[in-house]
């Protein structure tokens, strides 16, 4: 694996294996690597010839109140983990590289910004596409990977590359998870051993409403109490939503479907956690 901390040195090692015929698979994330990360790796894999992973903890879409300075960082363990996954450029620029003067332009989203994750985050989803935009302007990749655990980014994401006519594929892979159900997250090394117990909660709220939805139930206003009284049960989780949404559209649904997806964010101390399943899988 080569780590390329500049990007004009990544654009010329990619242009040199597409020159060979190679297809370029990226996987972006901010890094302190988990198995969820290196599944969407091994779906690259499956998918391209060449897999650029880029680790950037990205300032723009973090608000001044967030984790930012305390999110987590572990370049030494991340190079390892990618590299024995078969990553095989790994780019890791920093912010002087990524942001060098001040910016004349973002990426703004038009749909879905205010809603969910766009709520309760203000100016998230902007960080996030002029990010995006920049990688994949610099990758160029035949294929991008994204998680299902991050679906309105996910759905964002492509509603970007179908309206302003980006060359890549985005795909979405499933969300990874620990033995006891809870979504795999980078976030989830902040929980104090009893925050992680509680943590729990969210996908037992979802799965409890997924079983329900297997039993028949159709209702949505059903769903959400069955998951409202999962997540009452633990003591010190403060609910930002919880939610049924049209896979399309995410706007809420009143009526379930196999595709509609259950979606939850949730504070436990100072951590804030989300996840969601698709109800009929
Ligand atoms: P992050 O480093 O949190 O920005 O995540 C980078 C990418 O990994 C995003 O596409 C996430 O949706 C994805 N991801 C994060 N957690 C998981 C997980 N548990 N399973 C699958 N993909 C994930």
């Amino acid at each position: 694996m080569r780590t390329v901390e500049r990007i004009a040195e990544l654009r010329a090692e990619i242009a040199r294996a597409r020159a060979t015929g190679k297809r370029i698979g990226f996987v972006p994330t901010m890094g302190f690597l988990h198995d969820g990360h290196l599944s969407l790796v091994d779906e690259a894999k499956r998918r391209a010839q060449l897999v650029v992973m880029s680790i950037f903890v990205n300032p723009l879409q973090f608000a001044p109140t967030e984790d930012l300075s305390r999110y987590p960082r572990d370049a030494a363990g991340d190079a390892a983990k990618s590299s024995a996954r078969g990553v095989d450029i790994l780019f890791t620029p920093g912010v002087d590289e990524m942001y060098p003067r001040e910016r004349r332009v973002e990426v703004v989203p038009r749909a879905l910004h205010s809603r969910w994750e766009g709520t309760v985050r203000p100016g998230h989803f902007a960080g996030v596409l002029t990010v995006v935009t920049k990688l994949l302007n610099i990758v160029q990749p035949d294929v991008t990977i994204f998680g299902q655990k991050d679906i309105q980014q996910a759905m964002l994401v492509r509603a970007m590359v179908e309206d302003l006519d980006f060359a890549s594929e985005i795909v979405v892979a499933p969300t990874t998870r620990e033995a006891d159900g809870l979504a795999m997250s980078s976030r989830n090394s902040y929980l104090e051993p009893a925050e992680r117990v509680s943590a729990t909660v969210l996908s037992r709220a979802l799965f409890a409403m997924r079983d329900a939805f297997r039993r028949g139930e159709r209702r949505v206003e059903s769903l959400i109490s069955t998951g409202r009284s999962v997540l009452d049960g633990e003591r010190g989780v403060v609910i930002d939503y919880l939610t049924v949404a049209d896979p399309a559209t995410l706007e809420p649904v009143e009526d379930a479907s196999e595709d509609s997806i259950a979606m939850v964010a949730a504070r436990i101390g100072k951590t804030r956690l989300i996840d969601n399943v698709v109800l009929g899988r």
